[in-house]
């Protein structure tokens, strides 16, 4: 990234310096399809995940969306698919143009059945678009994911810089037969305008290639069971979760007022998403479950460490009792 920041083409331009930074494009392009098993041309690449999710489903199509859904796939819904009280979408019982089904929650990390998915959106000739944000380097991702009609990225979910992302768009799909969402040059063969952000999509091909599965899910285990120890009960346990993701609740605990006792205590964690924390409503996600009151996220990085884990589970043996837990 820091070699491309140097380079001064605007990746469009025709002459040697564009041209130059246009290769460095093409360069991510082909080792991020070849890192997630896709034909390069499918991908267009994005301000992150929300613009990707906007880019798939706006217009005049009728969606419907999981009701745990990110706001950035919510916002673009007719109605809701329910969730069941695992946090597992089911199958929706109205038709729709299109069905968006993540490939896993932010909030509680559970995984969604996305080749049931891609067969209920078949069956009643419906397309299927797939918010993957949260999966890279945190689960195996399944084969189905790649035969929706579209699937969110955002690169700073798997280690690379924030503000870029991508939308893969499918195989077969005629251009232009997605409508721009910005209106402007022909970037992204005309899929997406404006200049690329050339060194973002360079790191989020290098973070791919370096993300690495496995270490988390450990940690992962050893954090539940010191969460259980103090009482704590994990929000889609029964269900298949990412590797980094817990999120868990104290009984009637504030998960707001826990979150700022940890702050304080240096463990950084969140009240449901890290976008809507600060946001009093209670989390949409946890709702669609039918569990009441509030629940702490606790997301590892890559390089949370066993030290980080007990560090965490310490300062909430110290926090709880002060609490009124009931
Ligand atoms: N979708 C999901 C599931 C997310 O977790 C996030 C961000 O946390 C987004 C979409 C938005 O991604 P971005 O910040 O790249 O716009």
């Amino acid at each position: 990234m820091l070699e491309v920041m140097d380079l001064p083409g605007n990746a469009h331009s025709v002459h040697g310096v564009g041209q130059r930074a246009f290769e460095r494009v093409e360069d991510a392009r082909r080792r991020l399809g070849s890192v997630f098993g896709v034909r390069p041309s499918r991908i267009v690449f994005t301000s992150g995940a929300t613009e990707a999710n906007a880019l798939a489903m706006h217009g005049s199509r009728r969606w419907l969306a999981s009701a745990a859904e990110h706001p950035s796939v919510l916002a673009w819904a007719a109605g809701t698919i329910p969730v069941d009280s695992h946090g597992v979408t089911c199958e929706p019982t109205g038709n729709a143009d299109g069905y968006a089904v993540m490939l896993a929650n932010n909030e509680t990390g559970v995984i969604q059945p996305i080749a049931d998915a891609r067969a209920w959106a078949t069956r009643r000739s419906a397309r299927l678009h797939v918010d993957a944000t949260q999966g890279p380097a945190r689960m195996v991702l399944p084969d189905a994911l790649w035969s929706a009609d579209s699937v969110s990225l955002s690169a700073h979910k798997f280690g690379g810089p924030q503000g870029v992302g991508a939308l893969v768009v499918g195989e077969h799909e005629a251009e232009p037969e997605r409508e721009a969402l910005l209106r402007g040059g022909p970037q992204e063969r005309g899929r997406r305008a404006g200049t690329l952000n050339v060194a973002g999509i360079v790191g989020m091909a290098a973070a791919a290639e370096a993300a690495e599965r496995g270490a988390l899910r450990a940690l992962r285990d050893e954090l539940e069971d010191g969460l259980r120890g103090l009482g704590g009960a994990i929000i889609g346990e029964r269900a298949q979760r990412l590797d980094n993701t817990s999120c868990v609740r104290f009984g009637d605990l504030d998960a707001a007022d826990l979150v700022m006792a940890l702050d304080l205590a240096g463990v950084q964690v969140s009240a449901g998403a890290a976008c809507a924390s600060g946001a009093s409503e209670r989390s949409h996600v946890l709702r669609a479950m039918g569990i009441p009151g509030s629940a702490v996220r606790i997301s590892m990085g890559f390089a949370t460490t066993a030290a980080d884990v007990h560090g965490a589970i310490a300062a909430l043996a110290r926090i709880l009792p002060a609490k009124d837990l009931k």
